[in-house]
Parts: structure tokens; sequence; C-alpha cells
């Protein structure tokens, strides 16, 4: 078993155990805790030193991580991922009865996810539930870690043109059975009873539905790995090991992970929120800067904003671009677009080439077609809020938004890697944003 499997195999691992974005920050949260990062609150004074290393989370589905050098530093160098992932979301009141024969979970859609994926496979719920416990509410994370809910499709003599084409109707078509007619008022019960508590007890939830199918090697030679959630904890899990093997950086450095990238960031946790601004002005103010040393700070940072990219698809390879044509195992997609869409810039790009060169990472690149609008992601959406200079990158994969989704079994270990240096090495701003690297190593 060679390296590149190993980190894989734990990554898929990782993903097994983090079934909803909550699950995501506290594994992360976990792996932080044991190398010795300290947990902060938002709501408590902070008092950061020199060589310190904490981390803080944000609605239990974002987390900032970060090391403070010993010596005076220059700037924040910072990597992106995303905790979340498209699903349906469990409604209040969930339980819908249909013909007297079966109860149904009434779910609404998080995020755009491609539906047919979701029939006919093994389906259950994971998330958090707030409990009443005395006079306080506390949260908990639950997973009902059993094969629990189907999505039945209709049989072909029942729409004989299903394979033509079909536009699904999320309130009609994509509701779970749960069971027969007897499992009507039972749903609670279930999530008190995999929580331990009393079903009156539960004041609150926020439970998603997962793909109970577990990750895997699979290709002739075992090349490609396949996964839910692939985007984007395949970045989120590789940067993490990047950053926690970074020790001693000569600039600050930050690991972040942002919830509700799959619609739109815009919420109190997300890449559009003051999340990462606030930590950043706490970070600086915790060390006795004044603003204009956040400032300074901020003009001296460099972000990746990792997210998964689409790989060249083997049935329609005239959807890629003519000839950027992101290959599975070949590296590190460095991602443009001239709208801005991706933060990729002539200087951001020279900055991060040299360090996959210097990390002996390959490298490619990734545009979308000129005539095919493509997607947004962290960098030009926390750009409004922290701006700083930002390279766009990701993992090449097949399948996005399918929840089970397709990569290359060497690609988390290409970015463990050049994650790694990025955070070991300091980048020097020069002058109005060009940048000088400056390798440690
Ligand atoms: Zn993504």
């Amino acid at each position: 078993m060679d390296e590149f499997y190993r980190e894989s195999e734990s990554l898929l691992r990782f993903i097994e155990k983090s079934p909803s974005c909550f699950h995501v920050v506290k594994n992360a949260a976990s792996q932080l805790a044991q190398k010795g990062f300290e947990r902060l609150w938002e709501n408590q004074k902070w008092d950061l030193r020199p060589g310190g290393a904490y981390y803080v989370t944000r609605n239990g589905s974002s987390l900032i991580a970060f090391r403070i050098p010993e010596q005076p530093f220059e700037g924040f160098q910072l990597v992106c991922s995303h905790t979340d992932s498209p699903t349906f979301k469990v409604k209040m009141n969930p339980e819908m009865e249909a013909d007297k024969k079966y109860t149904k979970l009434n779910v609404e859609k998080y995020g755009g996810m491609l539906c047919a994926p979701w029939f006919d496979r093994p389906l259950s719920v994971a998330g958090r539930i707030l409990v009443r416990s005395g006079n306080e509410i506390r949260q908990e994370l639950v997973n009902v870690d059993r094969d629990l809910l189907m999505i039945p499709n209709v049989a072909i003599h029942m729409n004989r043109t299903v394979n033509e084409g079909y536009a699904y109707n999320a309130q009609v078509d994509l509701c779970p059975v749960f069971g027969d007619e007897q499992a009507m008022n039972t749903f609670d019960a279930l999530i008190a009873e995999t929580a331990g508590i009393q079903k009156e007890q539960i004041l609150g939830t926020d439970l998603f539905l997962y793909n109970r199918q577990k990750g895997t090697f699979w290709g002739s030679a075992e090349e490609f790995i396949a996964s839910p959630r692939l985007d984007d904890l395949q970045c989120l899990y590789a940067s993490l090991q990047g950053f926690l093997a970074a020790e001693q950086p000569e600039n600050a450095a930050v690991f972040c992970a942002f919830d509700n990238e799959e619609t739109g960031s815009v919420s109190r946790q997300g890449a559009a929120s003051t999340f990462l601004q606030d930590t950043l002005k706490r970070i600086n103010y915790a060390l006795g800067n004044s603003e204009e040393d956040y400032l300074r700070l901020t003009a001296g940072s460099f972000m990746l904003s990792a997210d998964n990219a689409h790989a060249v698809h083997p049935n329609h390879q005239e959807m890629a671009d003519p000839v950027n044509r992101p290959q599975m195992n070949h590296g590190i997609v460095i991602k443009y677009n001239a709208n801005q869409k991706y933060t990729t810039d002539g200087v951001s790009a020279a900055v991060f080439g040299s360090l996959c060169k210097q990390a002996e990472v390959p490298f490619q690149t990734f545009t979308n077609r000129s005539d095919m609008a493509g997607g947004s992601t962290l960098g030009n959406i926390s750009n409004t809020q922290v701006s700083m200079r930002c390279v766009d990158i990701g993992l090449a994969q097949l399948a996005m938004h399918s929840p089970y989704e397709m990569a290359g079994g060497k690609d988390a270990l290409y970015l463990k890697r050049v994650s790694e240096l990025f955070y070991r090495t300091m980048l020097r701003v020069t002058e109005d944003g060009i940048a000088e690297v400056c390798a440690k190593y």
C-alpha cells in the first residue's frame, strides 16, 4: 500500500465519520485538539500568544484554525474549503402518510444536486438536535447509523419516457419512504433514541439525508476513488493534513472550512459572513496590533480557495474547454475565469505554480468552455469581506454534486504536500500585490 493510497484511505474513513457539516467540524476539531490546538469561543476574550495554535467554530458548522508564529509576521496564509454538500434537509413535522400504506419524510433540497442518483439506494439521517437539559439548551450531534430511508423510482412500465429526460419535482418525486403506515409519529422518538434522550427534550433540529454507500477504490489498478461528499471534503481533509504538518510557520497559518458554500455562502457562518474577518481582526488585536497593522497584514496575505474541479468527462469530452482539460490523478487544478468567479490571476497563478514545482506536485488548469457559465466558489466571495491575493484551486473529479462522486486516488496527497509547503513558506509582498516567494525549504 503506497502513501497515496494511505492518504486517500484515511480521507474515505474521515468522510464516513462525517455524514453532515456538523460532523465534519467535530472531526476536524478533534484532529486539531489532538495536535494541541486550543479551542476559542467567539463570545469570550481571546488571550493569544506568539507560538500558539488555536481554533474557533461558528454555528458548529464552520471552523477556522490558526497558528501564530513566534516572531512578528507579515501576513496570513490561508487555505479555505467548505464543509457542506448538496443534500436534502428534513423539514419540521416531517412525516407524511401515503395511501395509508407508507410513511414518507417531507424534505427540501439543500444546494444544487443531481437528483437521479438519490433514488433506489439506502439513505439515512444525520445532523444536530437542540436538547433541553435543565435550564440549558445544548447541541447534540446525531447519526442514525443504519439503512433507514429509500426514494423509490417509478417503474419503467409506468413512465415509459423517463429515459428521454425527466424533470424531478422535489415535493412530488424526492420524499423518501421512512416505513409502512406504522412508522407514523415515530421519527422524533427514533432521533431521541439515537441521541440517548427523551423525545420531549428535542427543541430544534437541523437534520439532513446522506447516502449510506461507503467510499471505495475502483478502476483496473484501483486508481480512482468514489465516495459521498468528495466535493469538498477531499480538499478540506487534504489541506487540514497539510496544515497540521506545517509546524512553526513564518507567517500566520490559517485553515478555514466554511458552511453554506452550496447555497451561495450568504449566512452567519458562510464565506460571505464576517467570520473570517472577525477572526483575523481578533488575532491582530489580541497581539496588541493596531487597525493599520490589520490592513497591512491582510495586504500581505494570500489565500488558496480550494474546491473541487471538473475532470474531462469520458462520455462527454466535448463539454470541457478545448485546451485546458483536467485529469484525475494529475495533480492540483488551477481554475481561471475571466469574470472573476475564480480569483486566479497571473500573479496568484505564478506564486502557486512555483510552490507546486517546489513541492514536486503536478498541476494543471481548468477554464470553462467559453459558451458555458460554470459555478463559483469561496475565494471571490470571501474577498468581499477580507480582500487579499487569492488563487482558486481544486482536485479533478467526476459526477460533482451526485451523492456518490469520483476522484483520483493520488490527488489528496498532492494537495496535502503543496498545502504544507504553502504554510511553511513565507510569501512576501514586494509591490502592489506582487509577491516574492521566500522559500524556507
Ligand atoms: Zn465545492
